[in-house]
């Protein structure tokens, strides 16, 4: 397994390195089998619920098994984390990043909890990705329209990225976690010039799921180096379960009921890693 500062580094020119949301054991092994078909390194990410959800070490043990099962680079993250000591313990049970978001919190506590969590993880070989004003919408497929977009204040994130020393920054140029409405409106010229300051840290990219596929590939090309896959992927296997559920009895063997969901996970892995290559 492998942190994100890892990937970065052996990414460089070649794409930004998806990552993406499990929400269920069920559908792992498609995600990782995906990235392996296309010979592209996976970040498989979770929420802090989900993690709870899983178990913690359930989910490094299963991670672990499948990246040697298929001899691929894969990076296990924990996105999205406001509590210090989950992150501490997503650490010590063997989690190779972490996403401390303190961008609800006044920039300068940000920036303090920020730092504890760095000198934690970097002691053990973990990286970690931090956030400057929040990118907003939320996680679980609630739908939002462009007013609700929020763009990062550069000098902001300048600041912050010098002092913690992270790895990762996630940036808000126009992007809303959930479902959007319509396509997002992105502004280039703040990723231009975040890309050209920030090159200690790679840039990340959330609510990636209303962004059209020429914008994404432009957001690539300006230098986003994570891009973050999540909603997507839980309607899919919604969708998915729900019309096999809907014709299955008491007596269909259940594992088939999971395998047409579990297949399109695969199929939106290799498509969004496709998007983010460079070459
Ligand atoms: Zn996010």
């Amino acid at each position: 397994m492998k942190n994100l500062t890892e990937l970065f580094k052996e990414n460089e020119g070649k794409r930004a390195i998806g990552s993406f949301n499990v929400h269920c054991l069920e559908m792992l092994p498609a995600m990782i089998e995906g990235a392996k078909e296309l010979n592209v390194p996976i970040i498989i990410q979770t929420s802090p619920g989900t993690a709870e959800y899983i178990g913690l070490d359930l989910l490094v043990s299963s991670i672990q098994t499948l990246s040697e099962r298929n001899n691929a680079d894969v990076c296990l993250h924990m996105d999205h984390c406001t509590d210090i000591e989950v992150i501490k313990q997503a650490i010590d049970t063997g989690y190779t990043s972490v996403m401390y978001d303190g961008s609800s919190l006044p920039l300068e506590e940000n920036i303090k909890n920020t730092k504890e969590v760095v000198a934690y993880a970097k002691e053990r070989n973990v990286s970690v990705e931090g956030e400057v004003g929040s990118i907003g919408g939320a996680e679980d497929g609630v739908v939002v329209s462009e007013e609700d977009a929020i763009y990062t204040d550069p000098k902001d994130a300048y600041q912050f990225v010098q002092e913690t020393n992270v790895d990762a920054i996630a940036v808000a140029i126009g992007t809303t976690h959930g479902l959007y409405k319509s396509k997002a409106k992105l502004n280039f010229e703040l990723l231009e010039e975040l890309s050209k300051n920030l090159t200690n840290a790679g840039l990340v990219l959330h609510g990636g799921t209303g962004v059209s596929e020429t914008d994404m590939r432009k957001c690539v090309a300006l230098g986003m180096k994570k891009v973050n896959v999540g909603t997507e992927l839980n309607k899919s296997y919604i969708d998915n379960v729900n019309s096999a559920f809907s014709q299955a009895t008491p007596l269909t063997s259940l594992r088939k009921l999971f395998i047409p969901a579990n297949q399109h996970i695969k199929e939106i892995v290799k498509e969004k890693s496709e998007l983010f290559q460079l070459v």
